[in-house]
């Protein structure tokens, strides 16, 4: 991939891959995620949850993720990962998910997959995961 294009993909579990524990994923969610990760693009979830809690569910789903953190603040685990794996991205449906993705100059694609309204100030949406590898391009053109 180009050097401007994310090195990792953190995301957000409950409201960003499924809109709750147990629920099944948003449409085209396992479809993208299951691209990227062939295209060799490490996947991370970060979720406010216990560990036990988080591993549980993204194991039901089946999806494959190269790691699992269940936290309180995001935001040093964010700091970690983009130590280890370089300028990565955050999805996330939480005003919480941006600011650890700021604490860790991370940049942040808010999910607004049940109609929510963008943060203010916040000009990367999704409003259905199909629209995740054509936001990711749009980012590595206009820097690149
Ligand atoms: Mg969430």
């Amino acid at each position: 991939m180009p050097p401007s294009s994310p090195t990792f993909l953190a995301i957000d579990w409950n409201g960003t891959v499924v809109p709750i524990f147990g629920c099944p994923v948003y449409a085209g969610a396992r479809e993208v995620l299951e691209d990227l990760h062939q295209a060799g693009l490490p996947i991370f979830v970060v979720s406010c949850a216990t560990q036990g809690q988080i591993e549980r569910d993204v194991e039901r789903t089946g999806l494959k993720v190269d790691g699992i953190f269940g936290c309180g603040d995001k935001g040093p685990i964010f700091s970690d990962l983009r130590l280890q794996h370089g300028v990565g991205l955050v999805l996330g449906d939480h005003p919480a998910d941006r600011r650890g993705a700021e604490s860790a100059g991370l940049p942040f694609f808010q999910a607004c997959l049940d109609g929510q309204i963008a943060f203010p100030g916040q000009k990367e949406v999704f409003r259905h995961w199909r629209e995740v590898p054509t936001l990711l391009l749009a980012g590595r053109t206009a820097e690149g």
